[in-house]
């Protein structure tokens, strides 16, 4: 396949829906989105829906992943009012079911575990009957950061394993291990708690491999999967290795429900925020 020309099932049209109140809120309200900084292909779409998954702490990422957009630049300091705007744009976006995200800080003690907590506090206040999903890095593996996050009770517990194991030399600084015990944690801790997990597809990665790594997620725990196209943001990113069918995601959708998983997304345009209020 000549990975340079998408093919066909990959070739979106932007929803011509109205996305000016998004923006203007995101603008008047000083917030960061993934959205807008992974240069998510499903941007028109939802923003024409009011969704958006909020990058809080900033939009600066100590970590040097070659497949992501987000910047790795210096971090800018924390803002202490960030989560109530967070919490604004919740309440007058009316949402049912919000993602909360961050780029890794591994200079804040925490990794911003107390900002994680104060964004959901602030968000329960001010909109109770919103369902909360927080999108967390792995803290470097710092019980005490993760448990600070799982004390403030959000509904869903998302951490993405991102690719299979060989692969993980394009997740600087990650570790394959770490990050399916910051599921297992999670779920041991709150019984209650759903956790999610996302994977990309079209890295080099193989079938076998892919079904290995959905095993692990679920013997970590995991309830919850989303499986996506990798689409390099530019030509100075990790490259698209495969256009994956997507008939093949359907087959490893229904593979991973086989496999326990209760909630399964599965498709080229799947992102672990992409319809993330459908997972019940
Ligand atoms: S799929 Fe997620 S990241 Fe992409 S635009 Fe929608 S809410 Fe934002």
């Amino acid at each position: 396949m000549n990975i340079q020309r998408k093919p066909e099932w990959l070739r979106k049209k932007a929803n011509p829906g109205d996305q000016s109140g998004m923006r203007q809120l995101l603008g008047e309200l000083r917030l960061n989105t993934v959205c807008q900084q992974a240069l998510c292909p499903n941007i028109s779409e939802c923003f024409a829906c009011g969704q958006a998954t909020f990058l809080i702490l900033g939009k600066n990422c100590t970590r040097l992943c070659s497949f992501c957009n987000v910047e790795k630049t210096v971090p800018i300091p924390v803002d202490p009012d960030e989560p109530k705007r967070v919490a604004e744009a919740v309440a007058r976006l009316k949402l049912s079911h919000v993602v909360i995200t961050s780029p890794t800080r591994d200079d804040l003690p925490d990794g911003g575990a107390g900002m994680y907590a104060a964004t959901v506090g602030e968000i329960r206040n001010s909109s109770p009957a919103t369902r909360i999903e927080l999108l967390i890095p792995d803290f470097q593996g710092d019980r005490v950061s993760l448990e600070t996050v799982l004390a403030s009770r959000p509904d869903i517990l998302a951490h993405n394993i991102e690719t299979v194991p060989r692969l993980y030399h394009i997740r600087s600084g990650s570790d394959y291990r770490r990050s399916l015990d910051v599921l297992r944690l999670s779920a041991c801790l709150s019984a209650d708690l759903c956790t999610k997990s996302g994977l990309m597809l079209g890295m080099g990665e193989t079938e076998e491999e892919v079904l290995r790594v959905c095993a692990d997620l679920r013997d970590s725990g995991c309830t919850y999967l989303s499986i996506g196209q990798y689409l390099a943001p530019s030509r100075h990113h990790y490259p698209v290795q495969e256009y994956i069918h997507p008939e093949r995601f359907e087959s490893l959708r229904k593979h991973a429900l086989g496999m326990g998983f209760k909630h399964v997304e599965s498709g080229p345009y799947v992102r672990s925020s992409y319809h993330a209020g459908s997972y019940v």
